[in-house]
């Protein structure tokens, strides 16, 4: 495992109304949390301030995206600077949505990944194959050249929390098992102490995420290397999911 506590982060991704987020925001504020859990939910950009100025500080506010570098004249992009300004801890960077629906590249996701580190704004740093990479038995491959383009990039790895997300479990309901879970988890965690440091290896929190909803999330709590979730669908509605799974 990694060091530090258990990270469970909620993607919202594009839903939500003013109103429906407000009845989110007032339901996390009353929701039981595990106290050894750090809770951190990830809005639409256009929601962040709303979310900041009425969830409670003990969880914290991601956003799903960044630019590369210091704002100016990049019209329909949001910068590291604007994020901090409204009160963002982290950002996801390398989302499967963002790689595979808008064609995001490693070097790309990379740039923005220093350059938020460089502000000071965490990294939820994710990865993961898709199917047909799996059938193909190129899973860790694939990963590893995911982690490869973030450790080229980054100035240190003390602001990271990275995501294995296989993207065939992404929104289809169908979840990793544990062991499939674990097994990429140790895999990323070799990757990190061959190619990065031990120390960082040891300690960098390594969370699962794809179809993680109440149900599921005991069981997969449960492996030495799963540090935490990042929950999308589940995170919208089903309140006890923000956990180890050990409050239902
Ligand atoms: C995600 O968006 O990061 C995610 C894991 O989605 P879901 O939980 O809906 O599969």
């Amino acid at each position: 495992a990694g060091s530090g506590k258990f990270f469970v982060g909620g993607n919202w991704k594009c839903n939500g109304t003013k109103d429906s987020i407000s009845k989110l925001v007032s339901d996390l504020n009353s929701a039981t949390l595990e106290s050894d859990v750090d809770v951190v939910v990830t809005p639409p950009f256009v929601y962040l301030d709303q979310v900041k100025n009425t969830l409670i500080e003990r969880i914290e506010i991601a956003a799903q995206n960044c630019w590369t570098g210091k704002g100016g004249a990049f019209t329909g992009e949001i910068s590291v600077e604007q994020l901090k300004d409204l009160g963002c801890k982290w950002v996801i960077l390398g989302h499967s949505e963002r790689r595979h629906i808008l064609g995001e590249n490693n070097e790309f996701i990379g740039k923005k990944a220093a350059y938020a580190l460089s502000q000071n704004l965490g990294v939820i740093a994710c990865i993961g194959e898709l199917l047909e990479e799996r059938e193909a038995g190129k899973t860790f491959d694939i990963c590893f050249q995911q982690m490869k383009a973030f450790a080229d990039a980054v100035p240190s790895w003390d602001d990271i929390v990275i995501a294995y997300e296989p993207v065939w479990a992404i929104g289809t309901g169908k979840v990793a098992t544990p062991e499939q879970a674990q097994e990429v988890h140790v895999a990323v965690r070799d990757w990190l102490s061959k190619n990065v440091t031990a120390e960082v290896a040891s300690k960098t929190r390594i969370i699962y995420g794809g179809s993680v909803n109440a149900g599921n999330c005991a069981e997969l709590a449960k492996k030495e290397d799963i540090d935490g979730f990042l929950v999308g669908g589940a995170s919208l509605k089903v309140l006890s999911c923000y956990s180890r799974g050990l409050c239902q």
